[in-house]
């Protein structure tokens, strides 16, 4: 591709001030329209394109080939829009754009490696023609909630790397999306024409653990201190344990997630009044994700003065077995154990508003995929327990999303204290406009990202990750605190990545992490100063000239 050829913006050859003058001296002059077009009238341009399209998917689309045909475009216009399209670029449509990726498939966009790879990855990744600093790294085998695709998967690296470039400015050269082929237990793909990836089971837990051995040290080896994001792998946990004292790394759907929920939390504890030390927390749902969040809220409760094993005990965790416990004569998964409660209540448990009776708790937290888990009499109960009743239906999509704000508010007078995983209007009650608080990764994982690459850390411990909640929950401003807001506008989402930054990489020197040792003696400020000089900034990048001979050089394939 051209797309990265430079155009001298300093040669004394022509006055380039005048787009004219410079096309004709790039011979580029009578190859486009004669107008020099303003970034406003583009991006005009490109958001009525986009309102031509009549389904996510094929808005979808257009992004795509926006992104690969004119970048800095695509990211102004992310920029300006985050809110309207992010939902466009990451979930919901990209669920639909990974299970239909194969039939929609126009451009490689990312590395794909293969089963039959191993023992060259080293090699094969020699071909990747980019300097990378990050990479979003998935098996295909859990994308979303819709279970294994396969390759087709590459949605969630191309669309998160977009994230982590729109929100914290990570250069869209330095980032690579990185799928493995090993195989999908998905037959219908297996056995669709369409499917580009290897037609195959599934290879073993074993051999995955081999594979990614070999993969991890031949990025490290290429790309020394790069980030390595883990991300929709079915099981996690695993390479989480195995890697994260070993490599820069971390997992999205686990440490993202705790985090992001974590800082909403410690938001809600405040609003509540209640002393930290008093809450309690039923989870219903014990996935990567349930999982992962109560073990985020552990530390929490730990860093508040708690002994480990009395936080433990704050949390009862509900599988679709029911209340995870010891006694339930069941094998719990591994991952599991660490909340498995050996107070013999398993038999116990006949339904969630009876545990919610036993337990009396402070906090509802759902990760279990079951839309309408909470329902009216759920709510109530909370509600006449609590004078602000904690609810986080946190399942994604909204179908899947355990009640709806405006439940959430109806059954307890206007008193929950509320996030969800996803996004809900606002809703008026009592003569006010409550807005909902939405507990989106994208708070998080493009700080973690940067301050990681940044500091040239060597891993992504516990206390940084813990870091980013705090950071981001210190983040609002005084009109979103003043509105009982939990999280802050994502319209700051910019801003709001720096101060997440900062707090990321003062963890990581307080833990000797850093091997960049440069940015320990900087205040706060010029540590933020410096953060944003290393952002990518689309706007500053890019002179319109510069897009205008790239798209030109791209259509012609130059
Ligand atoms: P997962 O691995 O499929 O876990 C789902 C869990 O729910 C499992 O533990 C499952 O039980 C349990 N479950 C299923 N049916 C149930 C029922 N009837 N009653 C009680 N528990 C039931 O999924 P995950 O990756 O953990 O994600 C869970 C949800 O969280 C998804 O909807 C995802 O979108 C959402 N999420 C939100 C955020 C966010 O808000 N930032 C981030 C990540 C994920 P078994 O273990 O017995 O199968
Ligand atoms: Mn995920």
């Amino acid at each position: 591709s051209t797309s990265t050829r430079q155009l001298s913006t300093t040669s004394g050859d022509y006055d380039n001030s005048n787009p004219h003058e410079v096309r004709k001296y790039l011979r580029t002059y009578g190859l486009t329209p004669p107008v020099v077009e303003s970034f406003e009238v583009q991006a005009q341009r490109c958001l009525r394109l986009l309102a031509m399209k009549p389904t996510p998917l094929e808005k979808f689309q257009y992004l795509t080939h926006l992104k690969a045909s004119n970048v800095h475009l695509f990211y102004r216009l992310l920029a300006g829009n985050v809110k309207e399209l992010t939902p466009l670029i990451y979930t919901p449509t990209v669920g639909e754009a990974c299970q239909r990726w194969h039939e929609i498939y126009t451009q490689p966009e990312g590395m794909y490696l293969s089963w039959d790879d191993r023992g060259n990855l080293h090699n094969i990744i020699q071909n990747w023609p980019h300097n990378v600093e990050i990479t979003v790294l998935t098996d295909g085998s859990r994308i979303l909630g819709l279970g294994d695709l396969g390759i087709n998967g590459m949605g969630i690296p191309v669309g998160k790397l977009a994230l982590y470039t729109a929100c914290a400015g990570i250069r869209p050269d330095a980032t690579l999306p990185l799928t493995l082929d090993l195989g999908t237990n998905n037959k219908a793909l297996r056995e669709d024409p369409l499917y580009m990836g290897s037609r195959r089971e599934k290879v073993t837990a074993e051999e995955e653990k081999e594979f990614l051995d070999e993969l991890m040290a031949a990025l490290t080896d290429k790309w020394p201190g790069i980030v390595i994001q883990f991300e929709d792998f079915k099981n996690p946990f695993p390479a989480l344990e195995r890697y994260r004292n070993k490599y820069t790394c971390f997992n999205d759907d686990i440490q993202g997630t705790g985090a992001v929920i974590l800082a909403g939390f410690m938001n809600a504890v405040k609003t509540s009044g209640i002393p930290v030390k008093d809450h309690r927390a039923i989870f219903l749902g014990a996935g990567s994700a349930g999982v992962g969040v109560a073990k985020q809220l552990v530390d929490f409760f730990v860093k508040e003065g708690l002994s480990e094993d009395e936080a433990r005990r704050r949390f009862y965790i509900v599988d679709s077995n029911g209340l995870v416990t010891n006694d339930r004569g069941d094998k719990l998964a591994e991952h599991k154990l660490y909340f498995s409660r050996d107070d013999n209540q398993g038999r116990q448990y006949q339904s969630l508003s009876r545990l919610i009776e036993f337990v009396k708790p402070t906090i509802l937290m759902g990760l279990s995929t079951i839309g309408g888990a909470f329902y009216r009499d759920i709510i109530e109960r909370m509600a006449r327990i609590n004078a602000r009743p904690i609810i986080f239906p946190l399942s994604n999509p909204s179908s899947k999303s355990e009640c709806t704000f405006d439940e959430a508010i109806r059954y307890t007078d206007g008193r929950a204290i509320f996030a969800s995983g996803s996004p809900f209007p606002s809703f008026e009650y009592g003569g006010k406009l409550l807005t909902p608080g939405q507990g989106n990764n994208m708070y998080v994982f493009p700080g973690i990202g940067l301050a990681a690459i940044l500091s040239r850390a060597k891993h992504i411990t516990s206390e940084m990750i813990y870091a980013s909640a705090e950071a981001l929950s210190n983040s609002l401003n005084e009109q979103e605190r003043r509105d009982d807001w939990l999280y802050p506008d994502i319209r700051r989402i910019r801003e709001v990545s720096v101060i997440v930054t900062r707090g990321v990489i003062r963890a990581a020197q307080r833990e000797n992490m850093d091997r960049e040792h440069s940015l320990r003696n900087l205040t706060d400020d010029q540590l933020d100063t410096y953060i944003k000089s290393r952002m990518y900034d689309p706007f500053r990048e890019a002179d319109l000239l510069g897009d205008e001979v790239r798209q030109l050089l791209n259509g012609v394939g130059g």
